[in-house]
């Protein structure tokens, strides 16, 4: 099978290596072609755990990849000024306690909470403590300590991840074609051939369209149709700056709330990505492109550049013998650093369903389209909370408070109301320690707790919880500084 891919920024390199790691020993072949003329976006520089997966079934080793990228490690993400202008709380990777009595420590800890018998809820997570502590340590290998469960993942710079990326699949025996596509031939099967400037054609089985918001193959050529989510989720501009490097930077990527959006401020060796992600409708570029330079910290390094985006998806995101990734196939805001995993897990997704021809069942194509189109919904519904639940003043905050919001979100919300109950849907992203983090973070209401708990009595409970906070207390003293894992990265 002959499989070309279109487009060379990272979820283009990202598939080239997948492909040229399991496909290439296989017998197939992989071209990747991109245009030197048109930049790709350029950031996307703050990731979430499965990365490390991903990075692991192909092979990618860890410190080489830092080494690369200028990487550095995150514990997750801090949500400033979001449910009220001066709260703030940590997203953290990883788990929050352990079951107690039988409950589950979400429940036992929302109803000692209740009873002012448990402190804040991030006084119980290894990363939150770790992230604003500036500490950092891979997990080890003692299975009963916390230390041994920690999840994190990176944040990298995007252009150096692609460039290594590239280093790899080529080693893996992908074939990099440079050139503009400026025709795509469509056959039988949905795409036959793609025309670059200057005349060669290059033909292919299965085609993966990588060409970020162009969607050159699965939009331009075979219409999959675009779901619109900009009235789910208004920010439509990002305005993106990089600036000097913190000296003691916190494994955490910071998410601040601004007037008609947030700002984010992603932590790298040699500099640091600042962005303002914003509604055009609440604000002009100009005002932002302000906002966002007031706040840096440090100096800037380059010119504010502004991103226009739409949030939303594919119809399909297969269609015929070519599937979208990456910025073809959707995009929702970077708030939860989802959209390189959307890559990683539409890759697997693919390579699980892979044809031997390159021409796929519909049976396999529409399951495919399922799949992706219900991750897509679950990370939606994960990300609009964030703008539902605010007690905000500004007029973009209150009007997304006032907005309505989607059945699947309503429903997990009236479900926590009623004693604090969460339900992770199946193969969802998000677990109840992340849901958990984010409900309370932005202080949803919640009537009551789960009547189970009661089996153990209160103060029973609360000594247990306290308990646990002792052991986070204990294993935080063991973490070293984040500092002194990027020196050691520095040291090679
Ligand atoms: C503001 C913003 C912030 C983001 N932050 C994060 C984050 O923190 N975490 C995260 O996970 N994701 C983030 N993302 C998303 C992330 O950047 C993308 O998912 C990721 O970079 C994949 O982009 P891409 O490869 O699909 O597209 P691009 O980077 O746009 O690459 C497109 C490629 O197609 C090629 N191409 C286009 N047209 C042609 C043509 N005619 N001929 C030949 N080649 C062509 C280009 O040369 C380029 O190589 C962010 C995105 C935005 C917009």
């Amino acid at each position: 099978m002959t499989v070309v891919i279109v487009g060379g920024g990272t979820a283009g390199w990202m598939a080239a290596v997948a492909f040229g790691r399991l496909l290439v020993p296989a017998g197939g072949r992989v071209t990747l072609v991109e245009s030197d003329t048109i930049a790709t976006v350029g950031v996307g520089e703050a990731t979430i755990p499965p990365i490390r997966t991903f990075h692991a079934m192909l092979g990618i080793d860890e410190d080489a990849f830092l080494a690369a990228t200028g990487g550095s490690y995150k514990l997750g993400i801090r949500f400033e000024g979001w449910s009220h202008p001066t709260e703030s709380y940590v997203h953290p990777f990883g788990q929050i306690g352990t079951d107690i009595a039988g409950q589950s420590f979400a429940a036992q800890w929302l109803r000692a909470r209740q009873a002012g018998e448990a402190e804040a809820l991030g006084q119980y997570s290894l990363e939150a403590r770790a992230a604003e502590t500036g500490r950092f340590s891979k997990p080890i290998a003692n299975g009963d300590s916390p230390l041994s469960r920690i999840g994190y993942a990176y944040h990298f710079d995007a252009a150096r991840y692609a460039h290594f990326l590239r280093a790899q699949a080529e080693a893996h025996g992908v074939v990099r074609c440079e050139g503009m596509v400026v025709r795509v031939e469509q056959g039988p099967a949905g795409i036959a051939a793609v025309h670059l400037a200057g005349g060669t054609r290059i033909a292919g089985d299965l085609f993966i369209d990588c060409s970020g918001f162009r969607a050159l193959l699965i939009e331009g050529a075979l219409a999959a149709g675009w779901e619109d989510w900009s009235s789910w989720l208004p920010c439509d501009r990002a305005v993106a700056v990089p600036s000097s490097a913190d000296a003691a930077p916190l494994p955490l990527t910071r998410a601040i709330a601004q007037p008609a959006g947030w700002r984010w401020r992603i932590p790298l060796r040699h500099r640091t990505g600042n962005g303002h992600v914003f509604s055009s409708r609440y604000m002009s570029e100009d005002e932002a492109t302000a906002c966002l330079l007031d706040g840096i910290e440090g100096e800037a390094l380059a010119d504010p550049r502004v991103i226009r985006f739409a949030t939303g998806h594919r119809r399909r995101f297969w269609s015929g013998n070519c599937v979208a990734l990456g910025l073809a196939a959707g995009f929702m805001e970077p708030l939860e650093s989802t959209s390189i995993h959307l890559v990683q897990s539409g890759l697997q997704h693919l390579l699980r369903m892979l044809p031997g021809t390159g021409v796929a069942s519909s049976v396999v194509i529409e399951r495919y389209n399922r799949v992706m189109t219900a991750e897509f919904v679950r990370i939606r519904d994960f990300l609009v909370a964030h703008y539902h639940l605010n007690a905000r003043p500004e007029h973009f905050w209150r009007d997304r408070a006032a907005a309505p919001i989607p059945e699947g979100l309503a429903e997990k919300l009236a479900m926590f109301r009623d004693g604090g109950r969460i339900f992770r849907e199946p193969d969802e992203l998000f677990n109840e320690t992340s849901w958990l983090a984010l409900l309370t973070g932005q202080n949803a209401v919640v009537d009551g707790h789960d009547p189970l708990c009661a089996a153990l009595p209160i103060a029973r409970a609360a000594h247990r919880i306290a308990q646990i906070e002792q052991v986070v207390t204990a294993s935080l003293a063991h973490m070293p500084p984040h500092a002194d894992a990027l020196a050691r990265l520095e040291r090679g």
